[in-house]
């Protein structure tokens, strides 16, 4: 253990989930365990029994035989949006598809809508900045310490640049790590309807030099109704120029070719993958691309679930995200994907659960999350349960007792 002075104790772990492959893979469980805190990361992890006896007077949380989890890494959101999509939704219940509802000027069309109008108010409650801040402090009550967010609803530079700008704000009052992509390329705004390659032209003359400096990854949809593979290409390569790391949305609704693209560019993460077939899985291994799987988007489309076994079993890296938007997913909690993975997806808990925490770390780059050993941020959950399989056994509620985000309390 180093020297650092601790700040924090953890005891009364009843089962700690470190996954740690020397504490057996993957979930890396300890029972009986205890925890400290110091500089918010983990100093030491382990049983209670190996617990360092010359702490002094340190602050102590009883977990009281509760379980200890990773903070949950969330790898895919669109959490920055105004208003809501309810109406599409109930469209979509009697009949309507998606690719129709988008074609009446309704889906994603809509959203933008109500983004620009949203980023003009600053009434409390009502500004952009504030209906998401309200989203990201329910994915916080719900153990979610770090999200990705996306923009793309306003499919034009001051609109994005706007929406990430938003994103750039939430950690300061949320209490979660944020990291941003530019999602410019999410549909052909109406605006350029008659001319995709001028939009293509202003996205990547103008609006990704004024937005590269606030994301860290470029992403495209790639779906017949939004761009296809030669576009998202472009759009993608044009990304990389700008300093961006490409993902992508690929093969949701159908083969779209995005999977053979995400191998193709080396992009970090493939995003839905529900219409995948061999060749496109062992082109994605031989990337070591993550394949991000998005069940509460399957959920709310009433289709049939990603292929997550089959891609698991072949050995690919998988992360498991809410897709929180306002059209296809309004899905906040991390509880609730790792329920549908396992009860829907056929994921096992503890394949789950490592999904949901150290696959959405991989999904994003970030070493220091998504376990629980020293050295990495002192990012957790402390379930109100003894064991990490009540997420999944006991689906729709909020298990999260308290959340911790490097050492701080940040809920419960
Ligand atoms: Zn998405």
């Amino acid at each position: 253990m180093s020297e650092a002075r601790v700040d924090l104790l953890l005891t009364g772990i009843g089962e700690l989930v470190t996954h740690d492959p020397a504490h057996g893979a993957p979930s890396g469980l300890v029972r009986d365990a205890a925890l400290l805190v110091a500089d918010g990361r983990v100093a030491w992890a382990g049983s209670r029994l190996g617990l360092p006896r010359q702490l002094g007077d340190v602050e102590t949380i009883d977990c009281g035989g509760r379980a200890v989890i990773p903070g949950f890494v969330d790898a895919h959101t669109h959490l920055v949006f105004g208003g809501h999509r309810a109406d599409d939704f109930a469209r979509r219940l009697h009949g309507a598809s998606y690719a129709q509802v988008l074609a009446a000027g309704g889906g994603i069309h809509a959203s933008v809508a109500a983004t620009r109008l949203a980023a003009t108010v600053d009434e409390p409650g009502l500004s952009l900045l504030d209906q998401s801040l309200a989203r990201a402090r329910r994915m916080v009550a719900f153990g979610t310490t770090t999200v990705e967010v996306k923009s793309g609803y306003g499919l034009d530079t001051a609109g994005e640049r706007r929406m990430l700008e938003v994103a750039s704000e939430l950690p300061r009052h949320a209490g979660l790590d944020v990291v941003a992509t530019f999602l410019g390329a999410h549909v052909v705004p109406a605006s350029h309807r008659a001319d995709r390659d001028g939009y293509l032209a202003l996205l990547e003359n103008e609006m990704l030099p004024a937005c590269a400096p606030l994301a860290r990854y470029c992403d495209v949809f790639c779906e017949d109704g939004a761009f296809s593979v030669d576009e998202a290409r472009r759009v993608l390569v044009a990304g990389k120029r700008h300093g961006l790391a490409p993902r992508i949305h690929a093969n949701q609704l159908g083969a779209s070719g995005g999977a053979r693209l995400a191998a193709e560019v080396g992009a970090v993460s493939a995003d839905h993958l529900d219409h995948v077939d061999d060749g496109d899985i062992a082109a994605l291994r031989a990337a070591g691309t993550v394949a991000v799987l998005l069940p509460g988007a399957a959920l709310s489309m009433r289709t049939p679930p990603p292929p997550a076994r089959r891609l698991w079993d072949a050995g690919l890296p998988v992360a498991l995200a809410t897709d929180c938007n306002p059209g296809t997913s309004y899905v906040e909690s991390m509880q609730l994907v790792i329920a549908l993975a396992v009860l829907e997806l056929g994921l096992e808990p503890e394949e789950a659960l490592w999904s949901a925490t150290r696959g959405g770390a991989l999904a994003l780059e970030l070493a220091d999350r998504g376990w629980l050993g020293a050295g990495a941020l002192a990012d957790l959950v402390i379930l109100d349960a003894e064991s990490h399989l009540h997420l999944s056994y006991r689906p729709g509620g909020n298990l999260a007792w308290k959340v911790l985000k490097r050492g701080r309390l940040v809920y419960g």
